[in-house]
Formats: C-alpha cells, structure tokens, sequence
C-alpha cells in the first residue's frame, strides 16, 4: 500500500533531499535550537508537523489521491484542524456567510477604525478534486500557518491584521462550481443559484450545508469580510512546468488567462453496425472526432490550449452507430483573441457535419495587481534578479478576489513534472520550504509597516 505523499520526510521513491537541508531540518529538531535566532527554521518545524498531520485525512489507499468534498465528513475534519491550528496560535476564528474560515492575528475592524487599514491576509483551500494531489490547496494553506509561526519567531508584531483565510469548495468537485467560497464571499455566485447546486446523489448545496450544521439562508456576498481584505496573497503549488523550465523555486502569479467551456453537440443516426455500408452511415462519432482533431491542430496554430475531455454518446452501444455525441471543450490561452479563434475554427468543422457548439461560460482575463506583482518579485529574488513573473491557465479564488476588485498576489511554487490534479502531483520539500520563507518576507513586507497618511 503506497503511503500520503510527504515533502516534509523521507520518500522511498524519490533519491534523498540536498544534504544541507537534511541537515538543517535536523538541526531544526534538536530541543536547544533557538528559533528566535532562526525563524526560518521555525517555519520550517511547523510546516513539517502541520504536512504530516493532514496526510492521512481524506487520503484514499486505493488510487493513492485525495477526496476532500465541500461539506463531508472529511471537509469537517479539516476545518476542525484549521480551526485548531489557529487557536494554538491564539489567532481569532470567525466564519463568513460564504462557508470560509479566516483566523486573524490582529483585530480587523479595530483596524479599520483606528488607522491601521485593513488587513494582508494569505490562504488557500483544502479541498480538492476527486483523487486529487497533496498540494493543490493544502500547500497555501500549511505555508501560511508556518509563516505566521516565523514572524512570531523573528518577534515581528503585523502593523496591520494579518489573516489566513481557509476557502471553502474551491475545486467544485460536489456541486460542480469551482471557487464557490469566493464566489459567494464576492457575489459572483449568487446564494440562491447556490443553494440549489446538487451533488452526483441528488442532494443539494443547501441540504449539505444544514446536514453539516450551518444555515443554508446565511449565504450571499459579505461585505463585512471584504471590508477587512486589503491584500489577498495565495501561495499555490504551480500546475505546469514554467518554474521548472526557468530552474526557480519560487514565482509570482502575473495573471489567469482568459478561458471558457462550450457544448458540442452533434446528430447522427442510429443504425447496425454490422449491415450498415460505410456510404450509408451518418455516425456522430467520426464527426466528433474530426472536431477534436481541429481543436488540437487549431490550439497548436494560435499557441492556445484545448481539451474534449467528457463525452456523452447515444445510444452508447458497441453495435450501434452513434446517433448523437454531446461533448464539451475547455479552451484557454494568453490571448482571449486566441481562445475565441480556436472555438471558431471547431465551431467550423462541427457545423459541417450538421452539429452547434454553445457557449456555457467564458473568464476573461484576470490580472492581479502588476504594480503588487513587481514588488512582490523584486522582493523574492536578489537584487537585479526578480522572481519570474507567470500567467496560468489555472482558476484559483485569488482570481476571483482580484476580479472583485481586491488587491490580489499569488506565488507559485515548483512542480518539478507539472502534474496536477492527480496523485502524482508533487513538489520537493526544499522549495516548499523556500515558498514558506517568500510567504513569510511578503507578509513582513505587506503587514509590517503602517499605511502612509492618505495613502
Ligand atoms: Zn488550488
């Protein structure tokens, strides 16, 4: 049986760490250690304990993957652990009417009374996709925490409210829409539209959030929770190889890409596949399959991605042709001129063969702030030598604060393969520990000084 995924130790299929960090880490545990004189090495403590603590919850021992669903039994549990992991850090829990956790150190209405301004707050989620990896949210998350233990460490007192924000059903993999915590906080996804998603059994968003003890008629956009945000920092593992390409541990996000999901649908007719003449036939799937063949070629042509990943067939025998395919397509690339062109191109060949495509939702592109972007760079590499600027074609809910309007920042960390959403999604324990020590200069930097009068 193959055990969680652990940077934080040793991993037998994997050749052993760098030995300075080896070292280091050893150094960590031994008891006379002061980590006052070391906070990196504090945060470096607490993210191994907290990494090793969440591996085994909603761990699967059959695919080796994650299942951590929006309001299950394994969802409880992890925000039982935040919570806990906030108290032992004597940060204040309070919830939003969005179903997202946020731990303050530092009073946040306070501040907005007495100068101070509102509050930099980091996170992530900790839910994920069905068999998902380790990292995609817990990452943020885990970094967090440990960042807020190395500035206590290095006796740094936040100027203004520091948060760790825990969104709630950021994959979507229940009720079927990504970033649902952020969207409700914002009011991108209105409370009633919510309240009737329903997951593959037929129970609703709002049966899930009273079966798991909270007030369905609670939910809408809460403006108390957004007054208190003024910076959003997510850390997130990187889902491509463009840290890797560049051979740097740390990046800062320049923006997502624009992207969408259309439906294709495409007749044909019913018919023996054993006496109808190949003349004779109207089969659906070979249309579709010159439509995902244009959709790859036309993706190449306009530097753009797209993907035919779920498809539904009627009558779905294997003696039958098919009558109908229904199949969606997920574009995206830098240019929303791009993802539009590759979309026409398809729309093209499926309308030959007699089918439609439709548009079930489109994001334009979502920048985060350049001006926080650029410093937040400068400040993570060495002088002349910023940390690389990326875009990803990924959704996360730092887009859709940043799309709301809030200030927003987000930091990749190395995946060495790019793999995500899957089991095999990882990334080294060293730069998870360099991306600690980069939340933890960002949160000094953002939280450490006053706001200019009248700035
Ligand atoms: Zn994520």
């Amino acid at each position: 049986m193959p055990a969680p995924p652990d940077p934080a130790g040793p991993d037998p299929a994997r050749p052993a760490g760098p030995v300075a960090r080896e070292s280091h880490l050893q150094e960590v545990s031994r008891p006379e250690y002061g980590f006052q004189d070391n906070p990196a090495a504090a945060g470096a403590a607490a993210f191994t304990r907290m990494w090793g603590d969440l591996a085994g919850v909603g761990w699967h021992p059959g695919t080796g993957g994650y299942r951590r669903f929006a309001w299950t039994r394994e969802d409880a549990e992890l925000r039982e652990w935040f919570t806990g992991e906030a108290a032992a850090r004597g940060l204040d829990v309070v919830d939003d009417r969005a179903g997202n956790l946020w731990a303050w150190w530092g009073d946040p209405d306070k501040a907005l009374t007495d100068g101070a301004g509102p509050g930099v707050v980091l996170g992530s989620h900790l839910d994920s996709v069905p068999d998902g990896g380790a990292f995609d949210g817990p990452l943020g998350v885990v970094s967090a925490l440990a960042a807020v233990d190395a500035l206590r460490h290095s006796g740094f007192t936040p100027a203004r409210p520091l948060g760790v924000a825990l969104f709630g059903d950021e994959e979507g993999a229940r009720f079927g829409v990504a970033c649902a915590g952020s969207r409700l906080l914002t009011g991108a996804l209105a409370a009633d539209r919510a309240r009737g998603l329903t997951d593959a059994d037929g129970v609703s968003m709002a049966e899930a959030l009273t079966r798991a003890g909270r007030d369905p008629g609670r939910l809408g956009r809460d403006e108390e929770t957004l007054r208190r945000v003024g910076t959003f920092v997510e850390l997130h593992v990187e889902q491509g190889r463009g840290l890797d390409r560049l051979d740097r541990a740390v990046g800062v996000g320049s923006g997502i890409w624009p992207h969408g999901r259309w439906r294709i649908e495409l007749p044909g007719e019913a018919n023996h596949a054993g006496t109808t003449a190949l003349d004779d036939r109207h089969d659906s799937m070979v249309a579709f399959a010159s439509a995902v063949l244009a959709a790859r070629g036309s993706a190449t042509w306009h530097d753009a991605l797209a993907t035919c990943g779920k498809v539904v067939v009627a009558p779905n025998g294997v003696n039958a042709i098919p009558s109908r395919v229904t199949a969606w397509l997920d574009a995206r690339a830098p240019r929303a001129d791009a993802v539009r062109a590759v979309v026409e191109e398809v729309a093209g060949v499926v309308q030959v063969h007699g089918g439609t495509v439709t548009e079930e939702s489109w994001t334009d592109r979502t920048a985060f702030d350049a001006g926080l972007a650029e410093r937040l760079a400068a400040l993570l590499g060495p002088p002349g030598n910023p940390a690389p600027l990326l875009a990803t074609g990924a959704g996360h809910d730092a887009g859709i604060l940043a799309a709301a309007g809030v200030p927003t920042a987000m930091l990749f960390v190395r995946n060495p393969t790019g793999i995500s959403h899957s089991p095999a999604e990882n990334a080294e324990r060293d730069d998870c520990l360099t991306g600690v020590e980069a939340l933890t200069a960002v949160a000094a930097e953002l939280a450490g000084a006053r706001p200019e009068p009248g700035g």
